[in-house]
């Protein structure tokens, strides 16, 4: 702390500091207990006191950032005043001349290890072959174990840099916003942190496709008004049953997230109308003592639907079962005035805490709600597995952990009827490992409720699952494949080392013997030249081969005496084979370097077939007119994706330092291949003037129609080359206008 602290603030970044911390040090929740006030107060003085000289991107004086952090931690989050002193001091470590001992030494171990936790972090990573985001995410779980709070401050700090991105530079807007929606919304969503999770989505969304985001924005905004009209006229005889039987309750309307609708829109192909149609109610009761919460849910259900119709196959109970992230509620879906599906969420006040405050919640209704604190540790119990065994790969790493925040368990039984909990999509191959690991390695077969089954075969909640094993068997490599565990597949890969281990002396000792029956001692030449002989790189591959048989130790009498084949051949082999390997790597390097994010890389037509620098990604096909964003490629390629594209969101969160903005020039030659989809009343006629219509469009040409026609109705898809999207949409409006046709619209793919 050497520097010299002269102010460098205005009158107005002062106030403004004040009015911010103010918000904070006024709303503060839970932080009740003698000293809580003057922990922050502290923890403020000094976090201001280290930033004195930074500002954000924004222009905003830096300490503004941790303030926030802060306020969402103990306002959003429900956390109190450590944590809260920990997100106000988040970033003291990494960017200030604050060291942890100073930190230690000023507030104690405690806040000392979190914020150790939070700098880790973003500690840098220096493996050239491996993601740099992958290892550093890893290192924040590792964290996981020291203290789940260092998680919840990650996730605050992340949700307070997405509300304000819009300062960021547009390149880094994109590696936020992928990392975001890759990682941060589902860990929030495992961790209960509903809202959160909720907001990361949508601002996510709207970094990666603005266009989109605003046209959702203003087509809701419109709808607005409507619905909240019918919202009121739907409650109305609701509210009347609950006040006469007694009930103390909020009911509110609930409207759908502006993510979650363009994502049903995607996955079920259907216009915004079709998705938005679906209203939802949420009703929150405080409980009567005397009765359990589960009792009076049903009891609510029941007055509303003798209001209204339900649908059957639309309730959900996660009443009876706990969702795994701890998220507790009744949902009917009823038939509502005017004919419209309307949702209603039945859930006690406790229930809502959980579900809006997620993790914090369930240590303050620990006492009465001990099951799905369960779940959580669970799952906490998982990742720590995980982290103990990582695997080589961070990248493996990042999507087994991606697929643990998704997986729901299965519960299968032994033969014995003991309950055994698995991530769902296990296989019978995870059950024996489960169970021990010796099992797993003599396992050669499953009994599924009495059914022979490979062990390969996934398992489903409810089956009884015994393993046949057998003294011989031993793992194998392709086991791997039916492994989805971290116990499985850790127990496999440490089999097969052993193994290889123990091949490689047994080699090694059928080698020497027979040497010696040769009347020979083994030393480094004779290894060499059967290296050479067998083509073999290196000692460990040769005793193997041996151990295994591959190489037949009868033929070593011959092959000793002769001598090398055309060594001069070899050398030559070497030499050029080196030189390449040698020249890409140079390559590698300048490319690297060359990255260039300032400005967009301009997607030139290429006539002539030469120097061309980009290439479409096959698994979005993106078409001149369409959003894009451009991945790097190690060899210097430049791969053009849609940024929605499922392949393109795991580069941007993995590579982030590799996605460029790039932008279409116009493509007048080269075409494009579409699909379009439409549907409608089949008259005669109909075809011809299809076809007519799209051959009289210069700028397309027909690849390939196909329409078929049941009943009346007729289904097509119709493969253009096209230029330009505009082609398309073109197309597309002047198909909609012919007579019969319900729907035409443009297919988008996307194969991972
Ligand atoms: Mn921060």
């Amino acid at each position: 702390m050497g520097k010299k602290k002269t102010n460098i603030f205005t009158p107005e970044d002062s106030e403004l500091i004040e009015s911010e911390y103010r918000l904070l040090r006024n709303n503060l929740y839970r932080c009740e207990k003698t000293g809580d006030v003057e922990l922050i107060e502290k923890a403020f003085r000094i976090a201001n006191e280290a930033h004195w000289d930074m500002r954000r991107n924004s222009g905003e004086p830096y300490i503004i950032h941790p303030i926030n952090v802060a306020r969402i931690v103990n306002q959003e989050i429900g956390l109190g005043a450590k944590s809260v002193a920990a997100a106000l001091l988040h970033d003291v470590v990494e960017d200030t001349d604050w060291t942890l001992e100073d930190i230690d030494r000023e507030f104690g171990p405690k806040i000392a290890s979190v914020i150790d936790g939070l700098t880790k972090i973003s500690g840098t990573y220096n493996k050239e072959n491996s993601s740099l985001q992958a290892e550093n995410f890893r290192k924040m779980l590792m964290t996981l174990s020291d203290d789940i709070r260092v998680i919840l401050i990650k996730i605050a700090d992340r949700l307070h840099n997405m509300r304000t991105l819009d300062s960021m530079p547009e390149h880094k807007k994109m590696k936020i916003a992928g990392e975001t929606i890759y990682l941060y919304a589902p860990l929030a969503h495992r961790l209960g942190l509903f809202s959160i999770k909720t907001e990361l989505e949508d601002l996510s969304f709207k970094y990666r496709h603005p266009r989109i985001y605003d046209e959702l924005a203003k087509k809701i905004k419109t709808d607005e008004k409507k619905n909240i009209a019918l919202i009121n006229k739907f409650s109305l005889p609701i509210i009347e049953k609950l006040n006469e039987n007694n009930i103390n309750f909020d009911i509110s309307g609930r409207f759908k997230s502006i993510y979650s609708i363009w994502k049903k829109m995607q996955s079920k192909n259907v216009p915004f109308e079709e998705v938005y149609d679906l209203l939802a109610v949420r009703i929150v009761f405080e409980p009567k003592p005397d009765e359990s919460e589960k009792t009076q849910c049903w009891e609510i259900y029941s007055l509303i639907t003798d209001i209204y119709t339900p649908k059957p196959d639309r309730l959900r109970d996660w009443i009876s079962r706990t969702k795994p992230n701890g998220y507790e509620a009744l949902h009917l879906t009823v038939m509502g005035p005017g004919g419209r599906w309307v949702e209603v969420q039945i859930r006690s006040r406790r229930m809502d805490d959980i579900a809006e405050h997620g993790f914090a919640a369930h240590w303050k209704y620990k006492g009465d709600a001990l099951q799905q604190e369960n779940e959580l540790d669970k799952w906490l119990k998982h990742i720590r597995e995980l982290l103990s065994n990582p695997l080589e790969d961070p990248m493996e790493f990042l999507d087994e952990f991606k697929m643990s925040l998704f997986s729901t368990e299965i519960m299968v039984f032994t033969p014995k009827g003991l309950l055994v909990t698995l991530p769902k999509g296990a296989s019978a191959l995870d059950f024996a490992y489960e169970i021990h690991t010796q099992i797993g390695n003599k396992a050669i077969g499953a009994k599924v409720n009495y059914k022979l089954c490979p062990l390969s075969v996934t398992l489903l909640s409810g089956d009884q699952v015994e393993i046949i094993t057998s003294d011989v068997a031993r793992p194998e490599k392709e086991w791997l494949e039916s492994a989805h565990t971290a116990k499985a597949k850790g127990a496999i890969q440490d089999a097969l080392k052993a193994e290889i281990k123990d091949r490689v002396q047994k080699g090694k000792e059928m080698l020497e013997k027979k040497l010696n029956e040769l009347g020979m001692i083994p030393n480094s030449d004779i290894i060499r030249k059967l290296l050479e002989t067998y083509e073999i790189h290196d000692k460990d591959e040769l005793y193997s081969k041996i151990a295994i048989e591959i190489i037949n130790l009868d033929e070593f009498r011959k092959v000793l005496k002769k001598t090398p084949e055309n060594s001069l051949m070899k050398y030559w082999k070497l030499r050029i084979g080196g030189k390449k390997s040698e020249i890409k790597t140079k390559n590698d390097k300048s490319e690297q370097e060359k990255i260039d994010k300032s400005q967009p890389y301009l997607l030139r037509e290429n006539i002539d077939n030469t120097g061309n620098s980009y290439v479409i990604a096959g698994c979005c096909n993106p078409i001149p007119g369409d959003e894009v964003t451009g991945y790097v490629a190690p060899d210097g390629s430049i791969i053009v994706h849609k940024p929605k594209c499922p392949v393109a969101i795991k580069l941007m969160s993995s590579e982030g330092n590799r996605i460029i903005p790039v932008r279409w020039t116009i493509h007048k030659i080269a075409s494009f291949l579409a699909r379009i989809s439409l549907s409608g009343i089949d008259r005669i006629g109909l075809v011809a003037e299809i076809t007519a219509i799209i051959s009289n469009e210069l700028s397309v040409n027909i690849r390939n129609i196909n329409i078929s026609v049941y009943d009346g109705i007729f289904e097509g898809t119709i493969e253009l080359y096209i230029h330009h999207t505009k082609d398309i949409n073109n197309l597309i409006m002047q198909l909609s206008n012919i007579k019969g046709i319900a729907s035409v619209k443009r297919i988008e793919e996307f194969n991972e």
